[in-house]
């Protein structure tokens, strides 16, 4: 197939696996060997044409420790615990990180694997995965062809609501009491749109902000503290500190410092979550990323070598290789997960993979059907939608394992169609 024609979106497939804490090497084992098939090339009937179907691995998404699983890299506890670059952990949010000189790539860890792999003891075998940050065995992902350290690019979506909540967490612990009811008062009369869900108390019930919300109350946060920042609204000892760390004198400026702060952050998150890019956009991303870390790990003392803010360091590289940071970041696997998941109740439980299966493909048929049963890849158009009525029953039947439910495939032009519905 041209490369014109493999990259429309509909030659990509989102795959979700949730193991629910069993082993990810086992769980995941029948998918290796089916995607190794498919790599070699497999002949599929499609659409009465006997076709040769290739497909491999385009990207994996997680979330940072099982991220870090995958690609056969040791968590972010230790030393050098980034995926993406060789970076010790206390030079994560540096300035003067050479980015090239350090990245991982996949010819050297495949080296470094292989040393660790002839050690004759296994301390030996140790000391070289701890030197190297890598684990003792290369990811099971390797039996695919893919680009370990390139194919599992860092989360946009969790590394942002990470940062975000322990700013939160910070700024609403360095207000006063006066400091909070100011802050309260001015967050319930702000003017939110109409069409966002009423957020929890930030003071209250700050533990059981989801990342959502983190990421629509960053949004706002800058405009309400401009409206009412003072001085006086945080500890003194908060502000000692920051003017300490900033060399700088006035509690005001330290105040303005603390609201500047809020707005990078906001700006970032904007401009991470954008769904397209020019090239002017990744100019704009890069300095808002590179602004974002500076002041952050300069500003706080929490924010000095935090992973979430070193993988400032890398989406800039993740954007360009798949265009946006929204196309891999998380939010799109949890998605998934949560249309499948609210899927299951619906089921009789029998065999939910079977169903799951049934139901995806009946969807994508009427997906088909609604697009006008045109499908861009090939010439022919189906009259699918044309006959439909004739073939409901079948569509809407037969979806889980029952007894004495069969409905004969011959006959269905016949049947009726407000039985189907009814079925
Ligand atoms: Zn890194």
């Amino acid at each position: 197939m041209p490369f014109s024609e493999r990259n429309q979106l509909r030659n990509h497939f989102v795959l979700g696996f949730v193991p629910f804490g069993g082993c990810f090497d086992d769980f995941i084992k029948p998918f290796i060997e089916e995607m190794k098939q498919l790599e070699e090339g497999k002949i599929m009937d499609i659409q009465g044409n006997k076709s040769l179907v290739i497909a491999s691995i385009g990207d994996i998404t997680a979330d940072l420790p099982q991220g870090n699983d995958m690609a056969g890299v040791k968590r972010h506890g230790a030393t050098r615990g980034c995926r993406t670059c060789n970076a010790t952990k206390d030079s994560w949010t540096a300035n003067n990180l050479d980015l090239l000189l350090i990245s991982r790539y996949k010819h050297l860890a495949d080296k470094q694997f292989e040393e660790i792999s002839a050690a004759p003891m296994i301390t030996r075998c140790k000391e070289i995965a701890t030197e190297h940050g890598l684990q003792l065995q290369p990811p099971i992902l390797d039996y695919l062809r893919w680009e370990r350290h390139l194919q599992s690019p860092q989360d946009v979506y969790h590394a942002t609501a990470g940062k975000v909540l322990r700013l939160l967490k910070m700024t609403i612990e360095s207000f006063t009491l006066e400091g909070k009811s100011a802050f309260l008062a001015n967050w319930k009369t702000f003017e939110y749109p109409r069409t966002w869900h009423k957020l929890p108390n930030p003071i209250s019930h700050i533990d059981s902000f989801m990342m959502s919300d983190c990421l629509q109350l960053a949004m706002i946060f800058p405009f309400i503290l401009n409206r009412f920042l003072k001085h006086h609204h945080f500890k003194q000892s908060e502000l000692t500190k920051l003017q300490h760390r900033m060399g700088i004198s006035r509690n005001d400026s330290a105040t303005n410092l603390w609201i500047r702060c809020w707005s990078v952050v906001a700006r970032t998150m904007v401009t991470v979550f954008k769904g397209s890019f020019t090239e002017d956009d990744y100019v704009e991303l890069r300095e808002c990323l590179d602004n974002e870390r500076k002041l952050l790990s300069q500003m706080f003392e929490e924010f000095e070598c935090l992973l979430n803010l070193h993988i400032n360091f890398h989406l800039i590289l993740h954007a360009k290789n798949y265009a946006t940071l929204l196309n891999t970041s998380v939010g799109m696997k949890e998605m998934i997960h949560r249309i499948f998941k609210n899927i299951v109740p619906r089921t009789n439980l029998k065999d939910v993979s079977l169903d799951l299966l049934r139901r995806y493909n009946t969807l994508f048929a009427l997906r088909y059907l609604m697009d006008g049963g045109t499908d861009f890849q090939s010439s022919k158009s189906s009259s699918g939608f044309m006959s439909i009525s004739q073939h409901l029953k079948r569509l809407m039947s037969d979806w889980f394992i029952a007894k004495d439910k069969k409905v004969n495939v011959m006959n269905d032009g016949n049947e009726d169609v407000n039985e189907g519905i009814n079925n």
